[in-house]
């Protein structure tokens, strides 16, 4: 299984997504109009030829890039009769959840006043049990004595979806996660809109029973709709960040909006760790729009400020995200995470992770661990990684991956370690590469001779 946040990356069910040019499939983005899934608004895409002419235009589903989690297909011009369209209403309404969330919501009452001894986690339905739901699953696997604790902790409790391309579940490393929210706090923020992020949504719910005087709240959007057994309403939306879709319609999205007003003051950040695929455009188009609802409430100040935002995602994509969000920087902290063996923080040295925050406040506030080597340089004004070395040259400190970058002075710019200049493909590149007619380059890190399908950036070791 070679998927998960990483390695799934970009071309996953669709063979050959790439950059324009190369040929492949380009995302065209949420068409007005377009036919739904039961993921919600599906996304056109156009097959392009290898000098960039575009194909036939295509819908297919936006949250799963494996055509066997969601095998939605259309054509563009394509004519669906009456009869196929109430038959994709109908598989729509069918391959919904077994309980809503207000249904979730009602059994987590009745399930906590049980004994401990009754209650019981469905561990192959991803479900919490009641007494009369047992028989049910007599011949399934299942956890009992579900404790108060492991309630407050869902992403310990739930299976991460993690060999699944469509929803890879990263869970931040605790270290990771504690230094977010410290930050968070650091900074004066009392909201946190968690995009994708359950465990730092799961941090500060339970620190808010906990600790009397803690005073951040976190609504958290996902499209893991595992969630919803353990949140209620105000707490999580069940939502799509390929399209913007709220599952739970018109009130969820107001729930929504609510939770972006800043009353008496309190400030509101976004905070998005979203899996590692190749649709920027479609995050950041999705993105945009929490930007404005953010925008839309009404509030005097925000007249021209942007929604302050974390998007963690890694390095490679920086010159993706800055076409998206020009007032974006990257942050040197790389984020660790638990079930990731190549990107945890080992016992021998620690495996460098190549996921990095991208925000839009000023780099000087945002204060990296100095315990973990990370110092800050007074010319650029931000706090960067120990091995990060500041570049006379390019006047600033040019390491994306933490180790020390060296300048070329015919490429003009500083360059990995592992690079040198080739002059027949007149750019640097690793030694052993192949100078090779793909001069347009990977579109995932920039390299020529590979294509984003067989990026190494990507691919796990
Ligand atoms: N590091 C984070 C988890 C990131 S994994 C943490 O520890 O909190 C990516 C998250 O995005 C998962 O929670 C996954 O369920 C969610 N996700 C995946 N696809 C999504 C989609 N289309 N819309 C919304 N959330 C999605
Ligand atoms: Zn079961
Ligand atoms: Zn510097
Ligand atoms: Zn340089
Ligand atoms: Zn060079």
């Amino acid at each position: 299984e070679g998927g998960g946040k990483m390695a799934a990356s970009g071309t996953g069910g669709r063979e050959g997504l790439s950059g324009p040019g190369s040929g492949g499939l380009s995302l065209l983005g949420l068409a007005p109009g377009a036919p739904s899934c039961p993921h919600g608004p599906a996304l056109l895409f156009v097959k392009t030829g290898q000098g960039g002419e575009e194909g036939r235009r295509f819908y297919a589903c936006s949250a799963c890039r494996d055509r066997k989690d969601c095998s939605f297909f259309q054509w563009e011009d394509e004519k669906v009769s009456a009869t196929r369209l109430a038959a994709r209403e109908e598989y729509n309404r069918n391959h919904q959840p077994p309980f809503t969330h207000k249904q979730n919501v009602e059994r987590y009452k009745n399930f906590v006043v049980l004994l401990l001894s009754k209650r019981r986690f469905c561990q192959e339905c991803q479900q919490l049990l009641l007494p009369a739901e047992w028989e049910e699953h007599s011949d399934h696997q299942f956890l009992c004595d579900i404790s108060t604790a492991q309630l407050k902790s869902p992403s310990q409790l739930l299976y991460p979806l993690e060999n699944k391309k469509t929803n890879a579940q990263y869970l931040f490393a605790n270290r990771s996660c504690q230094f977010l929210l410290d930050l968070i706090i650091d900074l004066g923020f009392r909201r946190v809109l968690s995009v994708g992020t359950p465990r730092l949504h799961e941090m500060i719910q339970s620190k808010a029973s906990q600790e009397g005087d803690f005073r951040v709240r976190s609504l958290l959007l996902d499209i893991d709709f595992r969630y919803s057994q353990f949140y209620t309403e105000e707490e999580f939306c069940h939502y799509n960040m390929f399209n913007h879709y709220f599952f739970g319609g018109k009130a969820a999205q107001e729930t929504c909006r609510k939770f972006l007003y800043e009353d008496n003051g309190e400030r509101v950040i976004m905070v998005t760790d979203p899996p590692f695929g190749g649709l920027v455009e479609a995050l950041a188009s999705s993105f945009k729009k929490l930007m404005a609802m953010w925008k839309e409430t009404e509030n005097e100040g925000h007249k021209n400020q942007e929604m302050p935002m974390f998007w963690i995602f890694p390095y490679f994509f920086e010159s993706r995200i800055l076409e998206f969000f020009p007032s974006f920087c990257m942050m040197d902290y790389q984020v660790d995470y638990d079930n990731h063996a190549l990107y945890k923080h080992g016992k021998t040295g620690r495996r460098q992770s190549p996921v990095r925050i991208f925000t839009n406040l000023t780099p000087r506030l945002i204060v990296l661990p100095m315990e973990e080597g990370y110092r800050f340089c007074t010319i650029c004004q931000r706090y960067v990684s120990s091995g990060n070395q500041h570049c006379e040259i390019c006047n600033s400190c040019t390491s994306k991956d933490g180790r020390r970058w060296k300048h070329c002075d015919l490429c003009q710019k500083c360059v990995k370690p592992s690079w040198f200049h080739c002059t027949t493909c007149n750019c640097c590149a690793l030694q052993n590469h192949t100078c090779d007619k793909t001069d347009a380059g990977c579109f995932v890190c920039g390299t020529a001779g590979h294509k984003r399908s067989t990026c190494p950036s990507l691919s796990r070791a």
